[in-house]
This record gives structure tokens, C-alpha cells and sequence, in this order.
């Protein structure tokens, strides 16, 4: 599925230009043209779909292989220990979220300075296990119903 209008699908089709690296049945993958840090890659499946659960699961079965790919071929996956360099990955859905273009894209984004790449607000919360508990048990219920679907 494809929409006319999309800039990634256009890119998909080749009807506007990319930098363009790993392709699959499913999967397109290209550099971000405003990166965050270099080799900022952007990871998209080829179905139209705005946010993560309009897309089929084999499509998205399809990317995180690719992504991984991308990791070794970017020289990210030879440091196996939690300090140095680093990589992010990133799917934003909603303008809330910060999503601006409404085509399902991962971004393999590389963490090698506090200044470039991905920044990250994290709002943590107190532990509070009274309302933890109040949302697991809502959550199960509806994982219940869900199951009977
Ligand atoms: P998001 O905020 O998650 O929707 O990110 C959209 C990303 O797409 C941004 O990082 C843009 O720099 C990138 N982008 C937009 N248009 C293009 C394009 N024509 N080629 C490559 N990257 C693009
Ligand atoms: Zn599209």
C-alpha cells in the first residue's frame, strides 16, 4: 500500500531521490537528510502506514533485522560493553510524539557525544506499587479479552 502524497513512499518508488542503503521486499533503509549525528539512518517499511499498528506484521518482522544489519555495517556492534560509543533506535508516532512525517521510519541514530544524536527527556515517576498495581490489574483484563479475540 502506497499514498501519493507521502514523501516516503515517493522515496520508496524512487520518484524523489535518496541516499539510499539496505533494500528488501519489505524493508527501504537511507541516511536522514538532516541527520542528528552522522550516518543517522532512517529504517521504513514499504506499506503506507502513519503510525507503528496501521503497518502488517510482516513488514515490521522485516525491519529490526535490517536495523541490525545497518548496526555492523556502521562499525556499532563491536563495543559489547555498556560505556563508549553507543546507538539509539527511535519510532515516534503523533505530532505529540514527534512524529513529522506520518510514514511508519525507525531511526538508527549513533550516541558517540553528549552533543550529537538522540537527547533524551525521561519524566520518571516515584515508584508508587498502589498504582502500579491498579494498572496491571486493568491491563491483564484487557489482555484477557484481547486473547479471546
Ligand atoms: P520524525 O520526526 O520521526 O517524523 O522524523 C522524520 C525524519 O525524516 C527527520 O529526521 C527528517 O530529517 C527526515 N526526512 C524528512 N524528509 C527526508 C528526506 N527527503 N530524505 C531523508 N530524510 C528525510
Ligand atoms: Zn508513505
Amino acid at each position: 500500500m502506497s499514498s501519493a502524497s507521502c514523501i516516503f513512499c515517493k522515496i520508496i518508488k524512487g520518484e524523489i531521490p535518496s541516499l539510499r542503503l539496505i533494500e528488501t521486499k519489505y524493508t527501504y533503509s537511507f541516511l536522514d537528510i538532516q541527520p542528528t549525528a552522522d550516518y543517522h539512518c532512517l529504517v521504513i517499511p514499504k506499506f503506507h502506514g502513519a503510525k507503528l499498528h496501521n503497518v502488517p506484521d510482516e513488514y515490521l518482522a522485516d525491519i529490526l533485522p535490517v536495523v541490525k544489519k545497518l548496526t555492523t555495517v556502521l562499525g556499532l556492534d563491536t563495543n559489547n560493553t555498556p560505556d563508549g560509543e553507543g546507538y539509539n533506535i527511535l519510532q515516534n508516532n503523533g505530532r505529540i510524539a514527534h512524529q513529522v512525517v506520518d510514514h511508519v521510519h525507525f531511526h538508527l541514530i549513533p550516541k558517540t557525544s553528549d552533543s550529537t544524536g538522540l537527547g533524551v527527556g525521561w519524566p520518571a515517576q516515584e515508584t508508587d506499587f498502589d498504582k502500579l498495581n491498579k494498572l496491571h490489574a486493568e491491563l491483564k483484563e484487557k489482555l484477557a479479552k484481547y486473547d479471546k479475540l
